[in-house]
């Protein structure tokens, strides 16, 4: 706290429950809205759930253009497809319904259509001048928190690498937060997502930008994810963990939002541009190796977080803890099946040197981290993460 300066902005209205979906065509209408641009992720439709995201916009006839042409880890030129499609059918609203990658197509839409120009001159921070038209998100899976953070990320098709849109403009207006929509997510999806999500609250954490609000966020979404992933991904069809993971999600994003994310999500990065590794699972497996280079960074605030996850400190030292706590995600890692190893995602040794390169450009993660990585520290995480510590 010495010192701190820091800035909490939260403009995106919250509807959380089940069968909230019903309620969308009055959150269309309640921001102006009159004709929605629909981006639905394929996975959404495939699992038949456009009908419970339409019939409420027909039964309060708000017209709609559905575009599902969304790939995992989008690329820029998906957002600028749409963006013909969205002016074509004359829309004013954007609803994003999916997870991750289908929102962050709908926010940077919602931008381009005041903004003009291509996705790509908004890469960076603080280049979006004008609001968006009102953007209403509806995740699908409990993960990324992307319904009320101010960022959008894609794929450079041109350089292969990973890169943010940054800025306010990028807040959702509305968020619209229905459990039942996550129970059709496979297993698989629900462990790295919900991993991801777990990621986004303990790098806020231990971000060397958090502050008491950012805490307060952080501290229930890892409660609540360490309470109920395992339950979400043991029996898909829980409602009560379904419905405790969206919150955490949910309350993760605020985290990420307001004290930003670390060392785990820059070096995930390479992985993602140069591997196609989805997002959810690149965190997820670096996160414990991330965590254990970390520990002497924040001893405090790692034994804090073995607490979270239920163990009895109180004959620990500090270390011993946080040592704990690198370990209870690493078993929670195990119970949902996420992979232990670079090896295990077929990364080849041989670009761990343009990886840990590429991971130092992420410059606003690494400037977060409780510790100062080098680029021979980078290189033998990942060659620890490579091998594993089995
Ligand atoms: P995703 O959106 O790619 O979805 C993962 C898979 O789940 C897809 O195959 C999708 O079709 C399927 N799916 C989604 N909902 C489903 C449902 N209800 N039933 C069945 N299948 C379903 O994955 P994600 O992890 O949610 O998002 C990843 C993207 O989000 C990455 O591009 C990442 O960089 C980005 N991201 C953005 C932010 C942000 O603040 N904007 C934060 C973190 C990550």
């Amino acid at each position: 706290m010495q010192g701190k300066t820091f800035t909490v902005t939260q403009p995106t209205r919250i509807h959380f429950g089940v069968d909230s979906i019903n309620d969308l065509a009055a959150q269309v209408r309640g921001l102006g809205g009159t004709t929605v641009f629909l981006v639905v992720d394929p996975g959404v439709v495939a699992a038949g759930l456009l009908p419970r995201i339409t019939a409420p916009l027909e039964a309060a006839s708000v017209p709609y253009t559905v575009y599902d042409k969304i790939d995992p880890e989008p690329g820029l030129k998906l957002a600028d497809n749409g963006v013909k499609l969205a002016k074509k059918a004359k829309c004013d609203c954007v609803v994003g319904v999916g997870g991750g990658s289908a929102m962050d197509v709908a926010k940077a839409v919602a931008i381009l259509l005041t903004n003009g120009g291509k996705a790509v001159d908004y890469i960076g921070l603080g280049k979006i001048g004008k609001p968006g038209v009102p953007k209403i998100m509806v995740p699908t899976t409990a993960g990324t928190g992307a319904e009320v953070t101010f960022t959008a990320v894609f794929i450079n098709e041109k350089t292969s690498s990973k890169a943010g849109m940054n800025g306010d403009p990028l807040y959702p207006d509305a968020a619209v937060l229905d459990p039942a929509l996550t129970l059709s997510v496979p297993s698989h999806i629900t462990a790295a997502t919900g991993i991801d999500a777990l990621t986004h609250a303990l790098e806020a954490y231990v971000s060397t930008q958090a502050h008491p609000i950012s805490d307060m966020y952080a501290l229930e979404a890892i409660d609540l994810i360490a309470a109920n992933l395992g339950k979400a991904y043991a029996n898909g069809d829980n409602l009560e963990a379904r419905s405790a993971m969206m919150m955490g999600s949910l309350l993760a994003g605020k985290a990420l939002a307001t004290a930003g994310v670390g060392l785990v999500h820059a070096m995930a990065y390479p992985l993602g541009g140069m591997h196609q590794i989805p997002h959810g699972l690149a965190n997820a497996v670096l996160l414990p190796y991330v965590m254990a280079y970390n520990l002497i960074g924040a001893p405090e605030r790692f034994a804090t977080l073995a607490e979270m996850f239920g163990v009895d400190t109180s004959a620990m030292s500090l270390r011993e803890a946080g040592e704990a706590a690198v370990e209870a995600v690493y078993r929670l890692n195990d119970d949902v099946g996420i992979p232990k190893t670079l090896a295990d995602l077929q990364i080849p040794r041989e670009d761990i040197p343009e990886m840990a390169r590429i991971a130092l450009t992420v410059s606003r993660p690494v400037a977060n981290n409780p510790r100062k990585p080098t680029l021979e520290e980078v290189m033998s995480i990942y060659e620890e993460a490579m091998h594993g510590w089995e």
